[in-house]
């Protein structure tokens, strides 16, 4: 039931930080459609007034996009973390209208002709970097977004636009579903085998809220989902060879048959986005998505073949090894390892070599975490606040889609200045699917849920830490988007040292630090099977690239083909026959990331870059813990690399090399390279 009084809907306030807790499904579409009529107004008015001047062409535009992006934002966050089906029908129900809009707001030529005019005009020189990469970032925006075509054009790009959100829309419901849909009931003890207390907690949890009210971890029965602390720890931990056989068959075949299936969604985002390329003039849509990235399509390609072939013989010996180490423990499938026993036997060679199974205790930041969403405002050395960061930890498997990921609320920005003199500050969201605490038991996190938390902290501090005022490029706004994953694996980097992991890695009962030991066979575990995980990212990576280069929707080949042709060269074990993988991977077909996979291998460059600038530095000389963190942090050397990262995006023409050369004086290859090197080693 929409509310339909404007005035008290929440989404409508003029707020500081968002109204989470009075905002509902049905506050959506009649305060969507208030927002739009006003923005609608505000855009006439200002096509009508619009002079090639920053008063009179920024200010103005920057206060409609931003209102309909925290507005949209908060609503696009709701239906992430606390989807129901009344927001789900809500946003359908606006979704049109908003798009139509957006692409109103894209397309409007008075705005396009202003933007040309002010890079044309005398005033051109006096704009500060900033200004200038807003400028050309509008111009270029604006033909991407269809401003040149001619009406009938323009009319079948809007189309084809109203038709892929909603089709990225239908891909990840399908996905939520598919997951949500299978629970596996198990009462037999002898099938949970292996599997650690907190999985069966959690487990016997599950089986509580489907109604087996007596459920205990230690007697049962269990529920089995495919969300993903529940299916990582079966592949790596369930003895029962038949039981991770039957959730891996699930979990690579969600949402590929009926109702659920994602398959033909595919073909016909594939078929869309490649008409949309065509329209703009492009022969694919690999090219439009480049238009607004650092690599080119040969760039990334290069890259990708270069980590495929250093990867190639590494991942073969891990699978050699992981045979050997099979067959010496006497498994019947040492001799036919199959995908549902990769993890497993990986996890057992891993506490054999390195003696730890993740490492229980690095259950860092717990002092300041809680059950809960969090909240927490972000202080300089003067105790002023310079942002805000909500940080939303645990699994919520019936409502959360999975993964983790940092997004925007707000970000800093002068114009939109609350008090008239300072700048607003930017706020972000931290969302991740970390096992929740079970009963009274602290959530205990894995050595690589830690690693998670730092990457989306990665990203939350480039929002955070931006000292840029002009709001349509601060923080993450406006960087390449195969640049974004530079300052998150940056962070990444932090959990393997010493002083850091030491800092925070604490045991649950007795507070007692990390064991010397166990931190030196993290570090000797660090590249185990490194070339394995490495041909898995370029798998991703190069079938994305293929799909929006050559493939030919409809044609001989069906995406899956073109899957299976890719993992020849990037799988050391064939995927199986009924692999639907791709049905399940929202970041090509319905989040970010399209045509743009490879971001991460070229990001993982730059920062591996950034970092070896910190260990140049004299990064190991500093003080112990947290008190080395914050002395950089204090000496602004964080803030420093990410502001030299935001300057290095207003320069145009901008290239790898560049950027490698610029942060550190070593080729940013060479340096991964022996990072390679070091994981065969
Ligand atoms: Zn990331």
């Amino acid at each position: 039931m929409a509310d339909t009084n404007v005035e008290s809907n929440p989404l409508l306030q003029d707020f500081e930080f968002p109204p989470y807790d009075a905002i509902e499904a049905k506050h959506v579409h009649p305060g969507m459609h208030a927002l739009l009529r006003k923005l609608e107004s505000d855009l006439q008015e200002l096509e009508r007034t619009v002079k090639p001047s920053w008063p009179k062409l920024v200010e103005p535009l920057e206060k409609i996009v931003d209102r309909l992006d925290v507005v949209w934002g908060i609503i696009k966050h709701l239906k992430n973390v606390k989807d129901t089906a009344e927001l789900r029908a809500a946003i359908k129900e606006v979704q049109t209208d908003k798009v139509n809009f957006q692409l109103r707001l894209g397309q409007s030529k008075p705005i396009y002709n202003a933007f040309k005019a002010l890079q044309e005009s005398p005033n051109w020189k006096m704009l500060s970097d900033a200004q200038k990469r807003i400028v050309q970032k509008q111009i270029k925006e604006a033909v991407l977004n269809g401003v040149a075509l001619e009406d009938g054009k323009r009319e079948e790009f809007n189309k084809i636009k109203q038709e892929l959100e909603k089709l990225s829309k239908r891909f990840d419901e399908n996905v939520l579903d598919a997951t949500k849909k299978f629970e596996k009931l198990i009462t037999d003890e002898k099938d949970i085998e292996g599997l650690p207390t907190t999985t069966l907690a959690l487990a016997a949890q599950m089986a509580v809220s489907k109604g087996h009210g007596d459920a205990t971890a230690e007697d049962g029965p269990w529920v089995i989902t495919l969300d993903a602390p529940c299916y990582n720890s079966i592949m790596r931990h369930a003895q029962n060879r038949d039981l991770r056989e039957e959730i891996y068959r699930a979990y690579v075949t969600r949402a590929s048959s009926g109702d659920m299936n994602n398959t033909l969604i595919i073909d016909q985002i594939l078929k869309l986005r490649m008409e949309r390329a065509k329209l703009l003039g492009y022969n694919n849509y690999a090219k439009v998505s480049m238009a607004t990235k650092m690599a080119t399509i040969d760039k990334a390609e290069e890259l990708l073949e270069k980590l495929r072939v250093a990867s190639w013989d590494a991942a073969v010996q891990d699978m050699d090894d992981l045979k050997d180490f099979a067959k010496n423990q006497g498994a019947k499938e040492s001799d036919e390892m199959s995908h549902w026993d990769i993890d497993f036997w990986s996890e057992r060679l891993r506490e054999s070599k390195y003696d730890i199974n993740e490492i229980e205790a690095a259950d860092g930041l717990t002092p300041v975490w809680n059950n809960d969403v969090k909240f927490y405002r972000v202080k300089d050395s003067s105790e002023n606040a310079i942002a805000y960061f909500y940080f939303d930890p645990y699994s919520r498997p019936s409502e959360k889609r999975g993964g983790a990921w940092m997004d925007e609320v707000v970000a800093r920005s002068c114009v939109l200045s609350r008090d008239g003199a300072s700048a607003r500050l930017p706020i972000a969201h931290m969302v991740c699917n970390l096992a929740p605490p079970v009963g009274n038991e602290l959530s205990l996190m894995t050595f690589r849920e830690v690693q998670i938390v730092f990457h989306e902290f990665g990203h939350a501090l480039q929002h955070m830490l931006t000292k840029q005022d002009e709001g349509l490029v601060a923080g993450t706004k406006g960087i390449e988007d195969d640049a974004k994953e530079l300052p998150s694996q940056f962070m990444e980097n932090w959990c393997y040292r010493r002083d850091t992991l030491m800092g925070i890695a604490k045991h649950y009962e007795t507070g007692e630090s990390l064991p010397e030991d166990v931190y030196r066979k993290l570090l000797a575990a660090k590249t185990f099977r490194a070339g394995s995980l490495s041909l898995r990212q370029i798998r991703y990576a190069s079938v994305d690239l293929e799909l929006h280069t050559k493939y030919i929707p409809g044609g001989s080949e069906s995406v899956y083909d073109v899957d299976r042709r890719v993992c020849e060269k990037t799988q050391v074990i064939p995927p199986l026959p009924e692999d639907r993988i791709l049905c399940n991977f929202p970041h090509i077909f319905s989040a970010g990331y399209t045509a743009g996979y490879y971001s991460y291998k070229w990001a993982e460059v730059l920062s591996a870059d950034a970092f070896s600038a910190f260990e140049d530095a004299g990064l190991n000389d500093i003080k112990s813990g947290w008190q080395a963190v914050k002395e950089i942090g204090q000496n602004s050397e964080i803030r420093f690399l990410l502001s030299e990262v935001e300057k290095l995006h207003y320069r145009s023409s901008l290239n790898f090399e560049d950027m490698s050369l610029h942060l550190t004086h070593y080729s940013g290859i060479t340096a991964f390279y022996q990072l390679q090197h070091n994981a065969v080693s």
